[in-house]
């Protein structure tokens, strides 16, 4: 099938797509495409208007600093998996970003356009929730910063104005100490996940005085696991985090897994992705 008739805009400027999209009706901002045009061809989505973002000013880079790895909207997967200077300031990044669909999808698809889509099965909305991350936010009232806890509010629904646009992603670089894993379970490579963890944790002397993990795919958004969190600062054995880990996710049955198969998973990836760190 093919998009219902719509009205295609290509602004050069945040301001004039903020207005774009401050028209009313229904407006709708495309990115890399790989989620929303899927959506159009089968007239799952039928905007009247489509601001197309690719010629928007400022949208693409990386930047790295001490304390973040700031990614413009439009700067594709693919260029940050293969930024080493961000990869090597938040590996976390390096972990997740070879489960983000294929390398073909990748060379399209952005990384604001996978954070606003807000799909609790992305891999990076997670690292974004692990890491306490934000999104740099523009509208016709300015700029503001979302966390990612106040961002991702529902199945595939985030925070954003109906006029505001994701310009930029910031990961914090969480710096010396720091160590993560990262898994999933999908039934294929580039599949949506059935379950995925990401984790991190800061080592003293040998021991975990803190971490952060989130769990993608077993809920409407990324969640944070704190539970989880407290028992491996408190040393909780692997077999005791499993079950605590399984008991801490309640997420809905699926085609391809029940509920109790996502919760076993939850429970075997967060051992795994701290194994992994502690590696
Ligand atoms: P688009 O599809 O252009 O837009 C997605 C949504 O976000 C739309 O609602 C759009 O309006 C909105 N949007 C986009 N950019 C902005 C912005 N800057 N500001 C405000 N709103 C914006 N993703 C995964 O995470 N994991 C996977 O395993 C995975 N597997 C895939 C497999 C296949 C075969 C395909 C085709 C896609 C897969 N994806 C997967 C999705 C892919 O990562 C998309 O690129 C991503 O979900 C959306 O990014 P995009 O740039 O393509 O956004």
């Amino acid at each position: 099938m093919k998009p219902a008739p719509l009205v295609y805009q290509r602004p050069s400027t945040i301001d004039e797509a903020c207005r774009l999209l401050a028209t009313g009706g229904y407006v709708k901002v495309v990115a890399g495409g790989q989620s929303l045009m899927p959506l159009l061809n089968f007239r799952l989505a039928t905007p009247d208007v489509l601001v197309d973002l690719r010629d928007v000013a400022g949208l693409v880079g990386i930047e790295v600093t001490d304390t973040a790895v700031t990614v413009g909207a439009m700067t594709t997967q693919r260029a940050l998996e293969r930024d080493r200077a961000a990869l090597a300031a938040c590996p976390l990044l390096g972990l997740a970003l070879p489960h983000v669909g294929h390398t073909t999808t990748r060379n399209r698809g952005t990384v604001g356009g996978t954070i606003a889509h807000s799909d609790p099965a992305a891999e990076l909305p997670c690292v974004l929730a692990c890491l306490d991350g934000e999104a740099v936010v523009v509208g016709l009232d300015g700029t503001r910063l979302v966390s990612a806890a106040d961002l991702f509010v529902a199945y595939l629904t985030s925070s954003l104005g109906d006029d505001e646009i994701l310009t930029a992603v910031r990961f914090p670089v969480l710096g010396a100490g720091w160590h993560f894993g990262f898994g999933e379970v999908a039934q294929r490579h580039g599949d949506y996940a059935m379950a995925i963890v990401a984790l991190a944790v800061r080592l003293e002397d040998g021991s975990v005085v803190e971490a952060r993990v989130a769990a993608g795919a077993v809920s409407d958004r990324p969640i944070r696991l704190t539970m989880v969190e407290a028992a491996i600062v408190a040393g909780v054995p692997p077999n005791e985090l499993r079950s605590l880990a399984a008991e801490s996710v309640d997420p809905p049955d699926s085609p391809h897994a029940p509920s109790a198969y996502r919760r076993s998973l939850v429970g075997t990836l967060v051992v795994r992705a701290l194994a992994e760190a502690l590696a």
